[in-house]
């Protein structure tokens, strides 16, 4: 159908103007909910923050879900006890995401208030009941922008300092959340007319957005929060994988992977690359006198040291328990030698004492060689394995130099 000036179709505006009905979209986002109950299993956490995440937005999910579905159970209208039952889980389960967003988001709020904000919202619920849907609508009302605000402040690193982008989508919903409990609130104070059993009163154009993004909240923030939980595990395996677990220096596999990038790099420049290995002097002895747990503290004090010695793009490997391996660009054999020195120095000039009472000193004998062009990088590593042989013989405590003989 056309009208007669044959450009639009006479129900463009029907057809623009989709009303979405506001309890359909409630029941939705129940079902969504229950799905989120379901799915949200602690057993798939892998560490207690997690668990607690997911345990607690699955208790939320169950009440909102549990709340929301009933309504299909009831013929329209609803009774108002099965209002009630809506109004109560929905305000109830968003204030319980609060406590999920704040382990999702590092922050700390006490399990012991769980049961008492409950108890408060109950008591508040009954004392509104006898006012009919005026009552439960101000309670939802009140109850969402109380709610929202809760999980706002909970989760403000993730609104403030997000890190990645499904953190960015998470504090997004949260403030979609807030701004949009808000406007309820803000729309109630000017409604004259009569109060509707959906509890939502907004101007009419505002019922299909609101529809919209009640069907679909439950879902998003179950996905969202498997994929920060997911790639929080990635980057934790991942950590795992490359580097080792005592000092965090980077593992062998890690190391060889590291290597070959950084040859890739210095391909097109003039720089080489110095092959050094530093070797605790006398370490057996550490172990000996302050226990293994004493040894412990100072391979990762000796991590620590050599570190902060060496520029961002160098490598820094454990090769075995007091050996440690560094790679690193350097323009010739005496800047190589430089930067050994100042690894052995950083060593033997530590206060040894504050790390394990009573250790006098640490010292590492090093050896160092350039990698020559085309040579592998394990063949530099014999060779300055071979110059650390000669400093250990030499006395320890100082570096020596392995130069490739052609
Ligand atoms: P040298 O000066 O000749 O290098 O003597 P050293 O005692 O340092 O060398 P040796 O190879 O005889 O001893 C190394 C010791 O390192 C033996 C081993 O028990 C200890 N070790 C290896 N891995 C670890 C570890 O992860 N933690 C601790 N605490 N000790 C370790
Ligand atoms: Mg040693
Ligand atoms: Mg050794």
């Amino acid at each position: 159908m056309t009208t007669a000036t044959g450009r639009f179709p006479d129900n463009l505006a029907t057809v623009c103007m989709l009303q979405l009905d506001i309890l359909t979209a409630f029941a939705i986002c129940g079902a969504g909910a229950l799905t989120g109950a379901a799915l949200l299993r602690p057993s798939l956490a892998y560490d207690m923050a997690s668990a607690e995440v997911l345990r607690i937005s699955r208790g939320a999910y169950a009440l909102i879900g549990v709340g929301a579905t009933q309504i299909v159970l009831h013929p329209s209208p609803l009774p108002l006890w099965s209002l009630a039952t809506l109004s109560y889980s929905t305000v109830s389960g968003l204030a319980v995401m609060a406590w999920a967003m704040a382990a999702l988001s590092g922050g700390v709020l006490s399990r012991r208030l769980l049961a008492p904000m409950l108890a408060v919202l109950l008591l508040a619920l009954l004392a509104v009941l006898p006012l009919g849907v005026r009552g439960l609508t101000w309670f939802v009302a009140w109850g969402l922008s109380a709610a929202s605000l809760l999980v706002v402040v909970m989760g403000r690193r993730l609104v403030l300092r997000p890190r990645g982008l499904d953190e960015t989508f998470a504090g997004i919903v949260i403030l979609i959340t807030a701004v949009s409990s808000l406007l309820r609130t803000i729309y109630l104070f000017t409604w004259d007319g009569p109060y509707e059993p959906h509890l939502l009163h907004v101007p009419p154009y505002m019922h299909s957005p609101y529809a919209l993004m009640y069907g679909v909240l439950s879902l998003v923030v179950i996905m969202l929060v498997f994929n920060i939980l997911g790639s929080r595990l990635q980057v934790k395996l991942r950590r795992r994988a490359t580097t080792d677990a005592l000092t965090g220096a980077l593992s062998r596999p890690a190391f060889a992977e590291g290597a070959a990038q950084l040859l890739e790099r210095l391909r097109s420049g003039k720089d080489r690359l110095a092959v050094i290995i530093i070797d605790i002097d006398h370490f057996k002895q550490v172990n000996d006198r302050f226990g293994h747990a004493g040894g412990d503290a100072v391979l990762r004090m000796v991590a620590a040291l050599l570190q902060a010695q060496l520029r961002p793009e160098a490598l820094l490997a454990r090769f075995g328990g007091e050996e440690f391996v560094v790679l690193a660009p350097v323009a010739d054999v005496p800047v190589a030698r430089g930067v050994a020195e100042r690894l052995r120095c950083a060593l033997a000039e530590a206060q040894w004492d504050a790390i394990v009472p009573g250790l006098e000193g640490v010292t590492a004998s090093v050896g160092v060689t350039l990698l020559e062009p085309g040579e592998s990088v394990e063949r530099a590593l014999a060779r300055a394995d071979d110059a650390l042989y000669r400093a250990k013989h030499g006395g320890r405590n100082q570096v020596q130099i392995g130069l490739f003989a052609a």
